[in-house]
C-alpha cells in the first residue's frame, strides 16, 4: 500500500491542488491573508506532528522532547528579538486561543472587558456577545467616529463610566494607526490593564512600519498568519514575569492540551524571514500598495473610511449607494478580485449585507506586486464597482487579472 497522497487520497490531492490554482489565478486582497514561504509549509508537513510535547521548553510531561525544545526555544528567542520584549508563549493554536488565554490569565468571569466593538473595526474576541468573551466577561465597547477615526477623548470617557478590568485595542478592520501611548494614558487613568492584539498589523510593527505596542502595553497578542505570513497560528508576548507565568499557565494546562510542535517550528522559520532585511522591504511595499489603492480608489470618486489609510487594508463605504458591501465583494469576485464586505462607519445595513469592503495589500505583495500592478488592479475593481452588474465586464477583467496573476507566481507545487 502506498500512503503518497497522489494515490491514497486522490480526493484531497485534487482539491488541494485546486486550492493551488484558485490561489494562483485570482488577486487575493482579502486583508487578513496572505502567502507564507515554502520553508514555513516545510516545517508545517513535518515529522513534529507526530510529536507530543506538553509543557514548556525543558519543562515537558513527555520524553524524548529534546528537538522540540530546541525548535520551541528558537520560536520564543526569534520572536521576542522580532517584537523587543522579554516573555513569548507560542503555542496557542490561533489568535483567538491567545486572547482566550489573556483573559483567563488576568480575569475572573464577569470582569469588565472593554474593546473595539465589531460592527467598528474590532473583532468576536474582543467582548463580541456570541463570542466567549462577550459570555464569560461583561463587555462594553467603544468605537469610531464617523470619520473613521478612534476619538480617543470618548475611549477615555467610556473608561472613565464602565471601569475596566481590561482594555483592548487592535483592531480586525481599521486603516489607521493605532496609538497605542493614548490607549495606556487611558488604562493608568482607570487602573486598568492594558492588552494589545496586533493580530493584523503585526508584519508592520516588527518592521518599524507601525508603532509598537511595546513598551506600553502589558500584554500583546498577535496571529502568525496575517501581515507576519507566517503559518496559521497565534502567540502572547510581555515584559511582565508575573503575567508571563499566567499567560503560560492559562495556555497549558488552562486551555489547551499538547503544542503543535510542527507549527512552532514553522514559526520560527516565519520568525527567521520576518527578522531579515527582506521583511523591512517587503512591510514598506505593503504600505507603499496599499496607499496606491487607496489614491486610485479615492481619485475614482470612492468614499474611503479615514478617507486614506496608514497600514495594509482600505475600508471602502458603499453608505448611500445603490449596491451593498455584499454586492461589491460579489461583483469584484466574478472579476477575479477576492475582497471581504465590511461594516462601515454609518452603516445602514445588517451585517450579512453591509455597506462596505475591506481590501488589503499583504498577500498580492508577497507574490512580489508593486505600485505599477496596484494602479492597474485598482482601476479595475473602481471599473467593476461602476458596473456592478455588467457580468460580461466582470469576466472580461477577470481574464486579465488572471494574466496579470500569472506573471508573479509563488508557488511551483501545492505540497512542499
Ligand atoms: C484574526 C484576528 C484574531 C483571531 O485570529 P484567529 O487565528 O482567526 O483565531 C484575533 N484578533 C484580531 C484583531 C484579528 O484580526
Amino acid at each position: 500500500m502506498s500512503y503518497a497522497m497522489e494515490t491514497f487520497d486522490p480526493e484531497i490531492f485534487e482539491a488541494i491542488n485546486q486550492e493551488l490554482e484558485r490561489q494562483t489565478n485570482h488577486l487575493e486582497m482579502i486583508a487578513s491573508e496572505n502567502f507564507t514561504i515554502p520553508a514555513v509549509m516545510e516545517a508545517m508537513g513535518s515529522v513534529f506532528t507526530n510529536k507530543y510535547a506538553e509543557g514548556y521548553p525543558y519543562k515537558r510531561y513527555y520524553g524524548g522532547c529534546e528537538h522540540a525544545d530546541t525548535v520551541e526555544q528558537l520560536a520564543i528567542d526569534r520572536a521576542c528579538e522580532l517584537f523587543n520584549c522579554k516573555f513569548a508563549n507560542v503555542q496557542p493554536h490561533s489568535g483567538s486561543q491567545a486572547n482566550g488565554a489573556v483573559y483567563a490569565a488576568l480575569l475572573k468571569p464577569y470582569d469588565k472587558i472593554l474593546g473595539m466593538d465589531l460592527s467598528h473595526g474590532g473583532h468576536l474576541t474582543h467582548g463580541s456577545k456570541p463570542s466567549f468573551s462577550g459570555k464569560n466577561y461583561q463587555s462594553f465597547t467603544y468605537g469610531v467616529e464617523l470619520d473613521g477615526y478612534i476619538n480617543y477623548d470618548k475611549v477615555m470617557e467610556i473608561a472613565k463610566t464602565v471601569q475596566p478590568k481590561i482594555i483592548v485595542c487592535g483592531a480586525s478592520a481599521y486603516a489607521r494607526e493605532i496609538d497605542f501611548k493614548k490607549f495606556r494614558d487611558i488604562a493608568d487613568e482607570v487602573g486598568a490593564i492594558l492588552f494589545a492584539d496586533i493580530a493584523h498589523i503585526a508584519g508592520l510593527v516588527c518592521a518599524d512600519e507601525h508603532m509598537s505596542p511595546f513598551p506600553y502595553a502589558d500584554v500583546v497578542t498577535t496571529t502568525t498568519h496575517k501581515t507576519l505570513a507566517g503559518p496559521r497560528g497565534g502567540m502572547i508576548m510581555t515584559n511582565d514575569e508575573d503575567i508571563a507565568k499566567k499567560i503560560n499557565s492559562a495556555i497549558f494546562p488552562g486551555l489547551q492540551g499538547g503544542p503543535l510542535v510542527h507549527v512552532i517550528a514553522a514559526k520560527a522559520v516565519g520568525f527567521k524571514y520576518n527578522l531579515s532585511d527582506e521583511w523591512k522591504t517587503y512591510a514598506k511595499q505593503v504600505k507603499a500598495n496599499t496607499k496606491v489603492l487607496a489614491d486610485v480608489l479615492i481619485k475614482r470618486g470612492f468614499d474611503l473610511v479615514s478617507n486614506g489609510t496608514d497600514n495594509h487594508l482600505v475600508l471602502v463605504s458603499f453608505v448611500g449607494k445603490e449596491f451593498s458591501g455584499k454586492d461589491a465583494d460579489a461583483a469584484l469576485g466574478a472579476a477575479g478580485i477576492t475582497v471581504n464586505k465590511n461594516t462601515v462607519p454609518g452603516e445602514t445595513r445588517s451585517p450579512f449585507v453591509t455597506s462596505g469592503i475591506r481590501v488589503g495589500a499583504a498577500a498580492l505583495t508577497s507574490r512580489g506586486m508593486k505600485e505599477t500592478e496596484f494602479e492597474i488592479i485598482a482601476n479595475k475593481m473602481a471599473d467593476v464597482l461602476e458596473n456592478i452588474e455588467d457580468s460580461e465586464l466582470h469576466a472580461k477583467i477577470k481574464d486579465e487579472m488572471k494574466e496579470l496573476a500569472s506573471k508573479f507566481v509563488i508557488y511551483d507545487k501545492a505540497i512542499y
